[in-house]
């Protein structure tokens, strides 16, 4: 299917093939990080920003800039006019017919898909929530397969809060899409990978092991992909705090991976990676976080270039009388009363028991 116009909320909407064409034109533009082209000439990114980022805004813009396109937006919605009380849905109404693509990061989960739904321009997914980070996996996936050659038949740990960590179930969803995956889940306890993200494996038939010690699982692995303790996503800031150093990938404990073992980390690392772990050689995380910047150049080129605005009619919700049931995540868009947005839920089987699925956020809602 062409990517032309399409829009990147996760990595579930792609094919394998379509995820090998973008990681091709990314090998290509990997000699023009430093040049200018023009083939984004006259067109414009909007980058709207509703939580803190360094690397996704920042290498976005320059993906855009190099491509010769420009570049509009905001990075933190104090200076929007979401601060006024303006819904999501309005703003983007407005930013579609200033731009020709929006990267929108928020922190309401299911976001980015309910923007894709009501903006006439793509809409890629700067990470919404705890959920999806498709740039980023995209990044994540390309720097594996530079490292290996292929992706098929790695052995990947990761390990620390995978409930919390977007860039974590995004690979994950990732991870799906290719061959003889071995994935060790390590996590402290209370934070492990989520039940629909666990029930995608399986369905997908990735082999998958869940523990607490990355202790037993390193000696095998390929890669060993760290995250950050999301503290900002706890309910309780104390239980965030009383977790500080519960995993810490020592340079002792990297000695028992084999000496080809690559770490990653999506960065920004707290103190989970120890600055000594930067002067092995498996450390790859600042690598991976320049490889955002033709991974990204090369989606922006193949989605907007060429790309139609497509006037999109204004969906007016209208609630069913016999569906009154909703999401359970309050964090859910679909939860925002003052967003025109109506619930869509899905019934699927988790584990033997059937469950109701948001396509929005993702989250299983008990019937
Ligand atoms: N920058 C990444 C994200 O926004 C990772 C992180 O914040 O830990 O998901």
């Amino acid at each position: 299917m062409s990517l032309v116009g399409r829009d990147l909320v996760s990595v579930l909407d792609f094919g394998r093939e379509e995820l090998e064409r973008i990681f091709r034109t990314a090998d290509s533009m990997q000699r023009f990080t430093r040049k200018c082209r023009s083939q984004l000439k006259n067109y414009v990114m909007a980058t709207i920003f509703f939580e803190p980022s360094t690397r996704t805004r920042l290498s976005f813009e320059t993906s855009m800039h190099r491509l010769g396109g420009s570049v509009i937006g905001f990075a933190e919605s104090g200076v929007s006019s979401v601060a006024k009380g303006e819904t999501l849905a309005d703003t983007i109404r407005m930013v579609e017919s200033y731009s020709d693509v929006i990267v929108l990061r928020h922190k309401v989960e299911g976001s980015a898909r309910f923007a894709a739904e009501i903006s006439g321009v793509p809409v890629l997914n700067g990470g919404d929530g705890s959920q999806h980070h498709p740039s980023q996996t995209l990044t994540d996936l390309f720097t594996i397969r530079k490292e290996f050659g292929e992706i098929d038949g790695r052995n990947i740990l990761l390990m620390g809060d995978l409930q919390h960590t977007r860039s974590a179930s995004s690979l994950a969803y990732g991870l799906g899409h290719y061959k003889a995956i071995t994935l060790s889940l390590v996590s402290p306890p209370n934070l492990g990978m989520r039940p629909e993200v666990t029930d995608y494996l399986e369905n997908r038939d990735v082999k998958y092991q869940e523990g607490q010690d990355p202790a037993d699982f390193i000696g095998e692995a390929d890669v060993i992909y760290v995250t950050r303790l999301q503290k900002e996503r706890f309910p309780d800031p104390k239980k965030a705090e009383a977790l500080k150093g519960s995993y810490i990938l020592t340079r002792e404990l990297l000695k028992r991976a084999p000496k080809h073992a690559i770490v990653m980390h999506h960065l920004p690392r707290i103190e989970e990676i120890p600055l000594e772990v930067d002067y092995t050689p498996n450390a790859r995380y600042f690598q991976q976080a320049a490889n955002g910047v033709p991974v990204r150049m090369a989606f922006l080129y193949l989605s907007v270039y060429h790309s139609k605005y497509h006037p999109v009619k204004q969906r007016e919700p209208t609630l069913r009388s016999s569906d009154t049931r909703r999401c359970a995540n309050s964090n859910c868009i679909s939860n925002q009363p003052r967003e025109p947005i109506l619930p869509m839920l899905k019934e699927v089987m988790s584990k033997g028991e059937r469950v109701l699925q948001c396509q929005y956020c993702g989250r299983y809602t008990k019937e």
